[in-house]
């Protein structure tokens, strides 16, 4: 099997059965599912959902599961690259998935940049990257993906699980993230994210010393110049950012 596919299925069937129950609930009209592998989740989400679309990169396991599953008229199994898939094309939609670890980062973000119709994903992602992403402000694991995941959507551990879960274990631990969009999300959050990635951009330093480049000497007005982004919360990076833009003009 090619583990740099992130190959590691998970076998503790309450797991899985938490896993989908944070995804649906009770039913949900239409779930995709990213990384199906032999179909351990997919088995979970099917009874309680309409239409379920499960896309798998490895063209061995897309003809396992569609020979396995040939009796499920729900199931459309897409083979192919989730990062090049279009996961609006079916309408509405959670999204959930036990996901291979080399891409936590880019599914994340391409969740989080689809719109509103796309109100929840539930992934299973390596630990230290679970961590990140519902950090508290001034702790060692808030950043960037932390501000841009709780800036769009509130964010819950739904559980944690040891590498003896999954077959081959991976070498790290794991944990189960679901994501709810906010009602309400800023209108230009694509632009109030460049700013925080520029305020992160060297973790260790104030944001006069990493926001001097873009806005001179007009940080310094701002009685968070002496700060490290780390220790902003949401509101105060759109405040600031909202502030900074005013004082230069730009609405
Ligand atoms: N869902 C299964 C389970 O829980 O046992 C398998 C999870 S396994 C961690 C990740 C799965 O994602 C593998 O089946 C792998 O082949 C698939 N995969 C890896 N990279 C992918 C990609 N870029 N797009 C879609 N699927 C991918």
């Amino acid at each position: 099997m090619p583990r740099r596919l992130g190959q590691h299925f998970l076998v503790r069937e309450s797991i899985l059965e938490r896993l989908a129950a944070a995804a649906c609930g009770e039913h949900i009209p239409r779930v995709i599912e990213i990384g199906p592998g032999r179909g351990a989740l997919t088995k979970h989400l099917l009874p309680r959902t309409g239409e379920l679309h499960a896309i798998e990169l490895d063209a061995e396991l897309a003809s396992y599961l569609r020979n396995k599953f040939r009796d499920e008229p729900k199931l459309h199994i897409h083979e192919g690259n989730v990062l090049d898939a279009d996961l609006a094309q079916w309408g509405p939609a959670v999204i959930a998935g036990n996901l291979p670890y080399y891409i936590t980062s880019p599914v994340v973000h391409k969740f989080l940049d689809l719109d509103r119709r796309f109100d929840t994903a539930v992934f299973l992602m390596q630990r230290e990257v679970a961590d990140r992403i519902v950090a508290t402000p001034g702790t060692r694991d808030y950043g960037y993906l932390t501000v841009a995941a709780q800036m769009i959507c509130e964010v819950d551990l739904i559980c944690k699980v040891s590498p003896e879960a999954f077959r081959p274990p991976p070498k790290v631990h794991s944990a189960g993230v679901r994501f709810k969009r906010r009602a309400q999300i800023p209108a230009n959050v694509g632009e109030v994210l460049s700013f925080v990635s520029q305020c992160f951009e060297r973790k260790r330093k104030t944001l006069r010393n990493n926001l001097r480049a873009a806005y001179g000497t007009r940080i310094d007005q701002f009685p968070e110049a002496g700060l490290r982004a780390e220790q902003l919360s949401i509101d105060q990076f759109i405040g600031l950012h909202q502030r900074l833009a005013g004082a230069s003009g730009i609405s």
